[in-house]
Protein backbone atom coordinates (compact mmCIF):
# COMPACT_ATOMS: atom_id res chain seq x y z
CA UNK A 1 0.00 0.00 0.00
CA UNK A 2 1.16 3.59 -0.62
CA UNK A 3 1.49 5.87 2.35
CA UNK A 4 -0.70 8.76 2.78
CA UNK A 5 0.84 12.06 2.22
CA UNK A 6 0.40 15.51 3.95
CA UNK A 7 -2.08 16.30 1.66
CA UNK A 8 -4.48 13.52 2.94
CA UNK A 9 -4.09 15.14 6.84
CA UNK A 10 -4.39 19.05 6.55
CA UNK A 11 -8.08 18.79 5.99
CA UNK A 12 -8.83 16.78 8.68
CA UNK A 13 -6.22 17.91 11.07
CA UNK A 14 -7.99 21.02 12.65
CA UNK A 15 -8.02 20.54 16.26
CA UNK A 16 -6.73 17.02 16.30
CA UNK A 17 -3.07 16.61 18.31
CA UNK A 18 -0.48 15.66 15.63
CA UNK A 19 3.16 14.03 16.45
CA UNK A 20 5.49 15.16 13.93
CA UNK A 21 8.88 13.26 13.96
CA UNK A 22 11.32 15.80 12.49
CA UNK A 23 15.09 16.00 11.89
CA UNK A 24 16.11 18.77 13.81
CA UNK A 25 20.01 17.20 14.57
CA UNK A 26 21.57 20.68 14.30
CA UNK A 27 25.44 21.38 14.75
CA UNK A 28 26.14 23.40 17.70
CA UNK A 29 28.42 25.34 19.26
CA UNK A 30 28.40 26.13 23.29
CA UNK A 31 24.52 26.02 23.34
CA UNK A 32 23.98 27.85 19.55
CA UNK A 33 22.64 26.41 16.61
CA UNK A 34 25.45 26.76 13.41
CA UNK A 35 23.50 25.61 11.08
CA UNK A 36 19.57 25.99 11.40
CA UNK A 37 18.98 24.54 7.72
CA UNK A 38 17.52 20.98 9.13
CA UNK A 39 15.05 23.51 11.63
CA UNK A 40 14.12 25.52 8.42
CA UNK A 41 13.50 22.47 6.28
CA UNK A 42 11.12 21.09 8.77
CA UNK A 43 9.34 23.92 9.74
CA UNK A 44 7.19 24.24 6.80
CA UNK A 45 5.54 21.28 7.61
CA UNK A 46 4.96 21.88 11.40
CA UNK A 47 3.68 24.90 10.77
CA UNK A 48 1.06 23.95 7.70
CA UNK A 49 0.18 21.27 10.89
CA UNK A 50 -0.24 24.53 12.86
CA UNK A 51 -2.09 26.92 10.36
CA UNK A 52 -4.32 24.39 9.71
CA UNK A 53 -5.64 24.08 13.41
CA UNK A 54 -3.82 21.31 14.97
CA UNK A 55 -1.75 21.30 17.84
CA UNK A 56 1.28 19.82 17.14
CA UNK A 57 3.85 17.48 19.27
CA UNK A 58 7.26 17.49 17.52
CA UNK A 59 9.80 14.82 18.61
CA UNK A 60 13.22 14.91 17.52
CA UNK A 61 16.83 13.84 18.38
CA UNK A 62 19.84 15.68 18.88
CA UNK A 63 23.17 14.01 19.03
CA UNK A 64 23.89 10.48 20.19
CA UNK A 65 23.41 10.93 24.21
CA UNK A 66 23.03 7.16 24.39
CA UNK A 67 19.68 7.03 25.79
CA UNK A 68 20.85 9.12 29.10
CA UNK A 69 19.64 12.88 30.22
CA UNK A 70 22.47 14.98 28.59
CA UNK A 71 22.42 18.48 29.27
CA UNK A 72 24.51 19.14 26.61
CA UNK A 73 22.55 17.41 23.88
CA UNK A 74 19.38 19.44 25.12
CA UNK A 75 16.71 20.49 22.28
CA UNK A 76 16.78 24.09 23.95
CA UNK A 77 18.96 25.80 21.20
CA UNK A 78 16.91 24.38 18.83
CA UNK A 79 13.59 25.88 20.24
CA UNK A 80 15.18 29.23 20.48
CA UNK A 81 16.01 29.00 16.56
CA UNK A 82 12.57 27.27 16.30
CA UNK A 83 11.15 30.72 17.86
CA UNK A 84 13.31 33.37 15.93
CA UNK A 85 11.96 31.10 12.89
CA UNK A 86 8.17 30.98 13.11
CA UNK A 87 5.59 33.19 14.71
CA UNK A 88 3.69 29.94 15.88
CA UNK A 89 4.06 29.44 19.63
CA UNK A 90 6.64 26.93 20.37
CA UNK A 91 7.35 25.49 23.81
CA UNK A 92 9.52 22.97 25.01
CA UNK A 93 8.82 20.15 27.90
CA UNK A 94 11.49 19.49 29.79
CA UNK A 95 11.01 15.24 29.44
CA UNK A 96 9.61 13.33 26.87
CA UNK A 97 7.15 11.67 28.44
CA UNK A 98 7.00 12.19 32.00
CA UNK A 99 5.12 14.81 34.47
CA UNK A 100 6.33 18.16 32.19
CA UNK A 101 5.13 16.60 28.93
CA UNK A 102 2.00 15.64 29.93
CA UNK A 103 1.37 18.96 31.58
CA UNK A 104 2.22 20.83 27.91
CA UNK A 105 0.43 18.23 26.20
CA UNK A 106 -2.86 18.41 27.84
CA UNK A 107 -2.53 22.33 27.97
CA UNK A 108 -1.40 22.51 24.48
CA UNK A 109 -3.87 24.65 22.00
CA UNK A 110 -4.63 24.51 18.42
CA UNK A 111 -2.24 26.26 16.49
CA UNK A 112 0.87 25.98 18.72
CA UNK A 113 3.79 23.68 18.68
CA UNK A 114 5.26 21.65 22.02
CA UNK A 115 8.74 20.53 21.54
CA UNK A 116 9.71 17.57 23.25
CA UNK A 117 12.98 16.81 24.33
CA UNK A 118 15.84 14.71 22.86
CA UNK A 119 13.91 11.61 22.20
CA UNK A 120 17.60 9.77 22.74
CA UNK A 121 17.44 10.65 26.31
CA UNK A 122 15.41 7.54 26.78
CA UNK A 123 17.27 4.98 25.93
CA UNK A 124 13.82 2.90 24.75
CA UNK A 125 14.09 4.70 21.63
CA UNK A 126 16.68 3.14 20.10
CA UNK A 127 16.16 -0.50 21.81
CA UNK A 128 16.75 -3.28 20.10
CA UNK A 129 13.86 -4.60 22.19
CA UNK A 130 10.49 -4.27 20.38
CA UNK A 131 8.57 -4.48 23.97
CA UNK A 132 10.82 -1.47 24.97
CA UNK A 133 10.21 0.18 22.26
CA UNK A 134 6.75 -0.06 21.53
CA UNK A 135 5.93 0.97 25.40
CA UNK A 136 8.18 4.67 24.59
CA UNK A 137 5.77 4.79 21.32
CA UNK A 138 2.32 4.17 23.07
CA UNK A 139 3.57 6.87 25.96
CA UNK A 140 3.98 9.27 22.95
CA UNK A 141 0.69 8.26 21.14
CA UNK A 142 -1.02 8.73 24.50
CA UNK A 143 0.05 12.37 25.42
CA UNK A 144 -1.84 13.16 22.27
CA UNK A 145 -5.01 11.49 22.91
CA UNK A 146 -7.72 11.02 21.15
CA UNK A 147 -7.98 11.22 16.92
CA UNK A 148 -4.03 12.27 17.15
CA UNK A 149 -2.37 11.00 13.82
CA UNK A 150 1.51 10.73 13.16
CA UNK A 151 3.48 12.14 10.50
CA UNK A 152 7.28 11.26 9.69
CA UNK A 153 8.94 14.20 8.34
CA UNK A 154 12.72 13.10 9.01
CA UNK A 155 14.00 11.19 6.31
CA UNK A 156 17.27 11.27 8.04
CA UNK A 157 15.98 8.78 10.49
CA UNK A 158 13.83 6.21 8.33
CA UNK A 159 16.37 3.60 8.24
CA UNK A 160 16.45 3.36 11.88
CA UNK A 161 13.95 1.09 13.24
CA UNK A 162 13.40 3.52 16.42
CA UNK A 163 10.38 4.10 18.47
CA UNK A 164 9.83 7.64 16.98
CA UNK A 165 10.40 6.51 13.89
CA UNK A 166 8.80 3.05 13.42
CA UNK A 167 6.75 1.97 16.53
CA UNK A 168 4.78 4.94 16.17
CA UNK A 169 3.61 4.17 12.67
CA UNK A 170 2.35 0.97 14.08
CA UNK A 171 -0.17 2.64 16.73
CA UNK A 172 -1.69 5.90 14.68
CA UNK A 173 -2.80 6.77 11.29
CA UNK A 174 0.79 7.43 10.27
CA UNK A 175 1.79 10.02 7.03
CA UNK A 176 4.61 11.00 5.00
CA UNK A 177 6.01 14.32 5.90
CA UNK A 178 6.96 16.45 2.50
CA UNK A 179 10.45 16.21 3.10
CA UNK A 180 10.24 12.71 3.44
CA UNK A 181 7.70 12.58 0.12
CA UNK A 182 10.42 14.66 -1.50
CA UNK A 183 13.25 12.36 -1.09
CA UNK A 184 11.46 9.02 -1.69
CA UNK A 185 10.32 10.84 -5.19
CA UNK A 186 13.82 11.96 -6.09
CA UNK A 187 15.36 8.98 -4.93
CA UNK A 188 13.32 7.13 -6.57
CA UNK A 189 14.35 8.38 -10.12
CA UNK A 190 17.45 6.92 -9.30
CA UNK A 191 16.78 3.21 -8.76
CA UNK A 192 13.52 2.98 -11.55
CA UNK A 193 14.42 3.75 -14.82
CA UNK A 194 17.12 6.52 -14.76
CA UNK A 195 17.26 8.77 -17.80
CA UNK A 196 20.34 7.78 -19.28
CA UNK A 197 23.47 8.33 -19.45
CA UNK A 198 23.90 7.79 -15.72
CA UNK A 199 26.80 8.51 -13.53
CA UNK A 200 27.77 8.08 -10.09
CA UNK A 201 30.05 9.47 -8.40
CA UNK A 202 31.88 7.75 -5.50
CA UNK A 203 34.14 9.55 -2.80
CA UNK A 204 34.69 9.67 0.91
CA UNK A 205 37.14 8.20 2.75
CA UNK A 206 36.45 4.53 2.88
CA UNK A 207 35.33 1.79 0.25
CA UNK A 208 34.33 -0.57 3.31
CA UNK A 209 30.88 2.11 3.74
CA UNK A 210 29.88 2.01 0.50
CA UNK A 211 30.32 -1.40 -0.95
CA UNK A 212 26.92 -2.06 -0.86
CA UNK A 213 25.97 0.83 -3.04
CA UNK A 214 28.50 -0.13 -5.33
CA UNK A 215 26.92 -3.26 -5.66
CA UNK A 216 23.46 -2.53 -6.53
CA UNK A 217 24.91 0.71 -8.44
CA UNK A 218 26.80 -1.37 -10.53
CA UNK A 219 23.88 -2.97 -12.27
CA UNK A 220 22.22 0.17 -12.84
CA UNK A 221 24.28 3.10 -13.57
CA UNK A 222 26.18 3.48 -16.86
CA UNK A 223 29.14 5.06 -15.13
CA UNK A 224 31.08 5.02 -11.81
CA UNK A 225 33.13 7.38 -10.94
CA UNK A 226 35.88 6.67 -8.29
CA UNK A 227 37.43 9.40 -5.85
CA UNK A 228 38.13 9.97 -2.37
CA UNK A 229 39.93 7.94 0.00
CA UNK A 230 38.41 4.43 -1.58
CA UNK A 231 39.99 5.45 -4.88
CA UNK A 232 43.28 4.12 -3.23
CA UNK A 233 42.09 0.72 -2.43
CA UNK A 234 40.87 0.57 -6.15
CA UNK A 235 44.15 1.63 -7.34
CA UNK A 236 45.98 -1.18 -5.36
CA UNK A 237 43.53 -4.02 -6.85
CA UNK A 238 45.01 -2.76 -10.13
CA UNK A 239 48.63 -3.27 -9.16
CA UNK A 240 49.33 0.81 -8.30
CA UNK A 241 51.65 1.48 -5.38
CA UNK A 242 49.51 3.46 -3.17
CA UNK A 243 52.48 4.41 -0.59
CA UNK A 244 50.61 5.95 2.53
CA UNK A 245 47.55 6.89 1.16
CA UNK A 246 44.36 5.32 2.61
CA UNK A 247 43.92 1.72 1.98
CA UNK A 248 42.07 -1.01 3.12
CA UNK A 249 44.09 -4.22 2.39
CA UNK A 250 40.96 -6.66 3.59
CA UNK A 251 38.51 -4.95 0.81
CA UNK A 252 41.28 -5.69 -2.37
CA UNK A 253 39.16 -9.00 -3.16
CA UNK A 254 35.77 -7.14 -3.26
CA UNK A 255 36.91 -4.18 -5.19
CA UNK A 256 38.78 -7.14 -7.70
CA UNK A 257 35.32 -8.85 -8.01
CA UNK A 258 33.86 -4.90 -8.72
CA UNK A 259 36.67 -4.55 -11.69
CA UNK A 260 35.70 -8.08 -13.22
CA UNK A 261 32.15 -7.05 -12.83
CA UNK A 262 32.55 -3.94 -14.70
CA UNK A 263 35.02 -5.48 -17.21
CA UNK A 264 32.20 -8.09 -17.88
CA UNK A 265 29.30 -5.33 -18.71
CA UNK A 266 28.46 -3.96 -15.52
CA UNK A 267 28.71 -0.18 -15.22
CA UNK A 268 32.05 0.95 -16.08
CA UNK A 269 34.28 1.83 -13.24
CA UNK A 270 36.45 4.77 -13.91
CA UNK A 271 39.65 5.74 -11.40
CA UNK A 272 41.89 8.41 -11.27
CA UNK A 273 44.87 9.05 -13.56
CA UNK A 274 46.57 11.52 -10.93
CA UNK A 275 46.31 12.34 -7.24
CA UNK A 276 47.35 14.89 -5.30
CA UNK A 277 49.95 13.79 -2.90
CA UNK A 278 51.27 15.42 0.72
CA UNK A 279 54.09 14.78 2.82
CA UNK A 280 51.38 14.51 6.01
CA UNK A 281 48.04 14.48 6.68
CA UNK A 282 47.60 18.32 7.48
CA UNK A 283 46.30 21.65 5.76
CA UNK A 284 50.13 22.98 5.19
CA UNK A 285 51.98 19.94 4.11
CA UNK A 286 53.79 19.92 1.02
CA UNK A 287 52.55 18.62 -1.54
CA UNK A 288 52.21 17.71 -5.58
CA UNK A 289 50.53 16.46 -8.27
CA UNK A 290 51.49 12.89 -9.60
CA UNK A 291 50.32 10.62 -12.27
CA UNK A 292 49.05 7.22 -10.59
CA UNK A 293 52.20 4.96 -11.47
CA UNK A 294 53.99 7.57 -9.50
CA UNK A 295 53.11 7.93 -6.15
CA UNK A 296 55.71 6.14 -4.78
CA UNK A 297 57.70 8.81 -2.69
CA UNK A 298 56.08 12.26 -2.10
CA UNK A 299 57.48 15.46 -2.18
CA UNK A 300 60.96 15.81 -1.30
CA UNK A 301 60.88 12.03 -1.09
CA UNK A 302 58.28 11.73 1.36
CA UNK A 303 56.12 8.90 2.14
CA UNK A 304 53.30 9.94 -0.62
CA UNK A 305 49.45 10.13 0.65
CA UNK A 306 47.32 10.79 -1.72
CA UNK A 307 44.74 13.18 -0.43
CA UNK A 308 42.68 14.80 -3.62
CA UNK A 309 42.32 13.38 -6.87
CA UNK A 310 44.29 15.64 -9.69
CA UNK A 311 43.38 17.84 -12.02
CA UNK A 312 43.42 15.81 -15.22
CA UNK A 313 41.03 12.91 -13.09
CA UNK A 314 38.71 15.89 -11.98
CA UNK A 315 38.09 16.89 -15.89
CA UNK A 316 37.80 13.33 -17.39
CA UNK A 317 35.21 13.31 -14.51
CA UNK A 318 33.18 16.96 -15.21
CA UNK A 319 33.68 15.77 -18.82
CA UNK A 320 31.34 12.38 -18.06
CA UNK A 321 29.07 14.72 -15.18
CA UNK A 322 28.72 16.72 -17.95
CA UNK A 323 27.90 14.23 -21.10
CA UNK A 324 25.06 12.68 -18.03
CA UNK A 325 21.01 13.09 -17.78
CA UNK A 326 21.33 11.01 -14.39
CA UNK A 327 23.68 11.96 -11.61
CA UNK A 328 24.21 10.74 -8.04
CA UNK A 329 27.04 11.97 -6.04
CA UNK A 330 28.24 10.78 -3.00
CA UNK A 331 31.37 11.22 -1.25
CA UNK A 332 34.21 14.52 -1.45
CA UNK A 333 36.90 13.68 -4.19
CA UNK A 334 39.80 14.35 -1.50
CA UNK A 335 40.04 16.49 2.00
CA UNK A 336 37.96 19.07 0.80
CA UNK A 337 38.11 20.54 4.11
CA UNK A 338 41.60 21.62 4.06
CA UNK A 339 41.96 24.06 0.78
CA UNK A 340 45.02 22.39 -0.82
CA UNK A 341 43.23 19.20 -1.26
CA UNK A 342 39.57 20.83 -2.18
CA UNK A 343 39.87 21.38 -6.06
CA UNK A 344 38.57 17.87 -7.08
CA UNK A 345 35.84 18.76 -5.25
CA UNK A 346 35.32 21.75 -6.12
CA UNK A 347 35.68 20.80 -10.20
CA UNK A 348 32.97 17.78 -9.63
CA UNK A 349 30.77 20.17 -7.65
CA UNK A 350 31.09 22.52 -10.05
CA UNK A 351 30.20 19.90 -13.30
CA UNK A 352 27.30 18.57 -11.14
CA UNK A 353 25.91 22.47 -10.87
CA UNK A 354 25.86 22.39 -14.85
CA UNK A 355 24.32 18.83 -15.29
CA UNK A 356 21.43 19.16 -17.68
CA UNK A 357 19.21 16.63 -16.38
CA UNK A 358 18.91 15.50 -12.52
CA UNK A 359 21.87 15.95 -10.47
CA UNK A 360 21.59 14.42 -6.45
CA UNK A 361 24.10 15.05 -3.78
CA UNK A 362 23.96 12.51 -0.84
CA UNK A 363 26.13 12.05 2.16
CA UNK A 364 26.41 14.41 4.92
CA UNK A 365 30.33 15.43 4.14
CA UNK A 366 28.99 15.82 0.63
CA UNK A 367 26.26 18.12 1.01
CA UNK A 368 28.49 19.94 3.51
CA UNK A 369 31.46 20.06 0.53
CA UNK A 370 29.34 21.79 -1.51
CA UNK A 371 27.99 24.20 1.02
CA UNK A 372 31.43 24.80 2.18
CA UNK A 373 33.12 25.57 -1.25
CA UNK A 374 30.26 28.35 -1.54
CA UNK A 375 27.92 26.55 -3.59
CA UNK A 376 24.02 27.23 -3.36
CA UNK A 377 21.04 24.03 -2.76
CA UNK A 378 19.55 25.78 -5.66
CA UNK A 379 22.51 24.91 -7.98
CA UNK A 380 21.69 21.12 -7.87
CA UNK A 381 18.93 19.20 -8.82
CA UNK A 382 18.36 17.89 -5.39
CA UNK A 383 20.61 17.92 -1.83
CA UNK A 384 19.53 14.81 0.36
CA UNK A 385 18.61 15.66 3.85
CA UNK A 386 19.63 12.04 4.78
CA UNK A 387 22.99 10.63 3.86
CA UNK A 388 22.63 7.11 5.58
CA UNK A 389 18.90 6.65 4.86
CA UNK A 390 19.60 7.45 1.11
CA UNK A 391 22.78 5.16 0.46
CA UNK A 392 20.77 2.18 2.34
CA UNK A 393 17.46 3.35 -0.54
CA UNK A 394 20.15 2.99 -3.20
CA UNK A 395 21.38 -0.18 -2.06
CA UNK A 396 18.02 -1.79 -1.85
CA UNK A 397 17.36 -2.04 1.69
CA UNK A 398 13.88 -1.51 2.89
CA UNK A 399 13.31 1.56 5.24
CA UNK A 400 11.83 0.43 8.74
CA UNK A 401 10.09 3.86 8.80
CA UNK A 402 8.74 4.06 5.36
CA UNK A 403 7.21 0.90 5.02
CA UNK A 404 5.72 1.13 8.42
CA UNK A 405 3.67 4.25 6.86
CA UNK A 406 2.94 2.06 4.11
CA UNK A 407 1.16 -0.32 6.36
P1 LIG B 1 29.60 11.35 3.05
O1 LIG B 1 29.32 11.81 4.47
O2 LIG B 1 29.26 12.40 2.04
O3 LIG B 1 28.97 10.02 2.76
P2 LIG B 1 32.13 10.19 3.81
O4 LIG B 1 31.72 10.28 5.24
O5 LIG B 1 32.19 8.85 3.20
O6 LIG B 1 31.19 11.14 2.92
O7 LIG B 1 33.58 10.80 3.62
C1 LIG B 1 33.90 12.13 3.89
C2 LIG B 1 35.33 12.29 4.32
O8 LIG B 1 36.23 11.66 3.44
C3 LIG B 1 35.74 13.75 4.36
O9 LIG B 1 35.91 14.14 5.70
C4 LIG B 1 37.06 13.77 3.59
O10 LIG B 1 38.06 14.54 4.22
C5 LIG B 1 37.46 12.32 3.56
N1 LIG B 1 38.36 12.02 2.44
C6 LIG B 1 38.18 12.26 1.15
N2 LIG B 1 39.25 11.92 0.43
C7 LIG B 1 40.17 11.43 1.31
C8 LIG B 1 41.50 10.92 1.18
N3 LIG B 1 42.09 10.85 -0.01
N4 LIG B 1 42.13 10.52 2.29
C9 LIG B 1 41.51 10.60 3.50
N5 LIG B 1 40.27 11.07 3.68
C10 LIG B 1 39.60 11.50 2.60
MG1 LIG C 1 30.16 11.14 6.36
Amino acid sequence: MTAQTLRDLLPTASGRTIVVRSDLNCPLDEGTVTDDGRIRASLPVITQLAEAGAKVIVMAHLGRPNGTVTPEFSLAPVAKRMRELTDIPVTLADDITGPDAQQRAQQLEPRQILLLQNVRFDARETSKNDTERTELAQEIAALAGDHAAYVNDAFGAVHRKHASVYDIATILPSYQGTLVATELHVLNQLILEPKRPYTVVLGGSKVSDKLAVIDNLLDRADTLLIGGGMAYTFLKAQGYDVASSLLEEDQIPVVKDYLARSAAGAAKIVVPVDTVVAEAFSADAAHAVVTVDAMTSGPGGSDALGLDIGPETANIYAEHIAASATVFWNGPMGVFEMENFAAGTRTVAEALSKVNGLSVVGGGDSAAAVRALGFDDEQFGHISTGGGASLEYLEGKALPGIDALAK
